[in-house]
């Protein structure tokens, strides 16, 4: 059936709908609600959180006129509820406000938001009494404004009746997949509609590790070997360095000179936790491979990691006769030609850079060897962009937590893994303390306390620009507030991603170099930044960090040997309790389990049901898609593996391939 073939699909529509990446019916189906506004029953203002959606009957006590400024127009009404009294603000709507009168019974549906103390709906639905639009369950469909969302509900309805689906995954009980598309699309019940997204990811992943199945049996694996030295070759560089290596560094080493050295591509993963010395380990084998004559590149997901990364690696490479360049977003166009030319011409030994390596500008002469920091921080894509840069390149990834989808494919069997265990001793990790808004005072005396006497310290902040009716949450607001108040007379500075490269890098030089006292910043600082001297690090609304990244952010400091360090995590009541884990654990592998518990896979595994839908994917479903993949290799299904589905996977894993 065609989309066309649908009830008010003309040319019109059809172009929204490709728009939207719903080229046929089977997409349109796919199609998933990012949300299920649940209006059965009443909302309790007096427990409702910022950002909740509710639906509230009342009275209206007052009404505003319409106010008029420049182009924009409002009204108001205060509405008194069993649970409270609530302010709707309508913009730019003056014909609604004829439907509004004082004294007159209300329904409201709308998000909660809390300016200056007010509780308010702005834009809310509503209706008087005997309305009957808001109720029951209404799926929210990740539109863009492109198309209305009555018109998406219109025809997903029409698909789930008419459009039928022959399921890959092979599930004894629970909902079959037709049945899911009808819950998730037409729902009756939030919970249900749910675990009609979840049946339908399981077919999505199913079909995903299928066609990944599918596309390695067919691909070359093998590679020229041509490193064809010993690592015995870098013993040199290996005395300079001013520390010992761990055995668990040599161990790694050892694996990827290993790799390298075989007659099949490496993929391997380098996980340790944060500040366990997983750099020298790519600058080494770096160094190694161009000694063996092939050039190598190392790409990281910040310019300020990159610049920290060049700068280690031209320390280390002084005199060795082996050759660096930088390269990023902010080189000049005149370095960017420079630098580009002499890794065209083999002029240069190893690239390091930010995305900016990506390029296609970027050419190699004899790219053999890729290194990728930070593994989580990029797409799969990007991987693959890298290492396509020339054939058979092996590829070695860094990451401090082992992130989900590596997980899965670990458990597939193709990314092979070496650990490097943590050097600190017991006393060395931070200690970490959950903290809410009534302690915020005495962490910032306790922060000047160590300030003055001479420790660093990070602040971080959710964002960089205050959002309404939060306080204190952004870095820009935070830094405003603490130098002049809390923190006057503590040298202070600011630094978050979207500021202009040369002042970002000058301020982190700046804080590395003990010049700045206090550095407020955003997320920017999670990855890999070394800073010796920091001692405490305090997020504040943390909650809205993942585990693993308050895990990251925590090895930010206390990096010196011996040195005491301190965490805060400051956050609402209400998230207290599942951010205790981070007090007691500090295995970063069991923080990244939890984080995935606590907040899915969905991120990482990058399928249409978690970027669009609220749904959650968990462990429990990879094993599960893991089993019904498996099935699909079993003899006389040899027909299902021509499913539309896979085929579209194998079409898309040419590109997103992680090998
Ligand atoms: P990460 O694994 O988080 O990337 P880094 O590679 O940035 O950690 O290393 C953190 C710090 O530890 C660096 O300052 C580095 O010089 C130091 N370091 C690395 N290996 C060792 C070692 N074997 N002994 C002592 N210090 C080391
Ligand atoms: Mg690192």
């Amino acid at each position: 059936m065609r989309l066309d073939e649908l009830k008010g699909v003309g040319d019109k529509t059809l172009a929204k709908l490709n728009g939207l990446g719903i080229y046929d019916v089977y997409d349109l189906l796919d199609f998933l609600p990012s949300e299920y506004w649940d209006m059965t029953k009443e909302g309790d203002l007096s427990l409702a959180e910022e950002g909740e959606y509710l639906l509230l009957k009342g009275r209206v006590r007052k009404l505003t006129k319409l106010v008029r400024r420049g182009s924009l127009n409002f009204f108001a009404a205060t509405v008194d509820t069993p649970s409270g009294a609530i302010k709707a603000v309508w913009f730019n709507a003056p014909y609604l406000r004829s439907n509004l009168e004082e004294g007159a019974d209300i329904t409201l549906w709308g998000k909660l938001t809390v300016k200056k103390g007010v509780r308010e709906f702005i834009n809310p639905g509503f209706e008087g009494s005997g309305g009957d639009r808001l109720k029951g369950i209404v799926p929210i469909y990740p539109a863009k404004g492109q198309i209305g969302q009555s018109l998406i509900r219109k025809l997903t309805a029409e698909c789930v009746d008419r459009v039928y689906v022959p399921p890959l995954a092979d599930v004894a009980s629970g909902m079959s997949l037709a049945e899911a598309y009808r819950a998730a699309h037409m729902p009756t019940d939030v919970k249900r509609a749910y675990d009609g997204l979840r049946r339908i990811a399981l077919e999505e992943l199913t079909a995903r590790l299928a066609a990944y199945r599918l596309e390695k049996s067919r691909e070359d694996k093998v590679k020229k070997n041509r490193f064809d030295l010993p690592f015995s070759v870098m013993d040199d560089l290996v005395k300079k360095l001013p520390f010992e290596l761990t055995e668990s560094q040599r161990a790694a080493i050892d694996d990827i000179v290993r790799d390298m050295r075989s007659d099949s591509k490496m993929n391997r993963m380098i996980v340790g936790d944060v500040g366990s010395g997983k750099t020298v380990v790519a600058l080494l084998t770096m160094a190694y491979a161009a000694r063996c004559g092939a050039q190598s590149v190392l790409m990281a997901p910040t310019e300020i990691l990159a610049a920290q990364h060049y700068k280690t690696a031209t320390g280390l490479l002084e005199g060795s006769g082996i050759s660096c360049e930088l390269l990023t977003g902010s080189s000049t166009a005149a370095q960017k030609r420079k630098v580009c030319a002499l890794t065209e011409s083999g002029g240069v030994d190893i690239l390091i850079g930010t995305h900016a390596v990506l390029s296609d500008s970027v050419k190699f002469a004899s790219l053999g060897y890729a290194v990728v920091d930070e593994l989580h921080k990029f797409g799969v894509r990007q991987k693959s962009t890298l290492e396509n840069k020339s054939y058979g390149v092996d590829v070695a990834v860094m990451s401090a937590t082992p992130i989900p989808r590596a997980l899965a494919l670990a458990e597939y069997g193709d990314i092979f893994v070496s650990g490097i265990e943590s050097r600190k001793s017991d006393g060395e990790y931070a200690s970490t303390y959950v903290i809410t808004d009534e302690k915020l005072d005495a962490m910032f005396g306790f922060i000047r306390e160590r300030a003055l006497a001479g420790d660093q310290i990070y602040i971080v902040c959710p964002r960089v620009e205050d959002s309404e009716g939060i306080e204190l949450v952004s870095a820009k607001s935070v830094y405003a507030e603490l130098s002049g108040g809390a923190l006057a007379g503590v040298s202070v500075g600011l630094v978050y991603g979207s500021m202009a490269e040369k002042r970002k890098s000058e301020t982190m030089e700046a804080f590395s170099e003990g010049k700045i006292s206090v550095l407020i910043a955003t997320g920017v600082v999670e990855v890999g930044v070394d800073c010796p001297g920091a001692a405490v690090m305090a997020v504040l609304h943390s909650d809205r960090f993942g585990l693993a990244s308050l895990h990251q952010l925590r090895g930010r400091v206390g990096r010196r040997r011996g040195m005491k360090s301190y965490c805060f995590l400051h956050t609402s009541k209400r998230d207290c309790e599942r951010l205790k884990i981070m007090e007691k654990e500090r295995d970063g592998f069991k923080l990244a389990e939890e984080d995935a518990v606590q907040r899915g896979f969905g991120d990482f595994l990058g399928v249409r049901q978690s970027g669009g839908s609220g749904f959650r994917i968990d462990m429990a479903l990879l094993k599960e898609s893991k089993r019904c993949a498996e099935a699909l290799f079993a003899p006389g299904n040899e027909a299902l593996l021509e499913h539309y589905r896979i085929k579209q996977f194998s079409d898309k894993a040419k590109n997103i391939s992680m090998n």
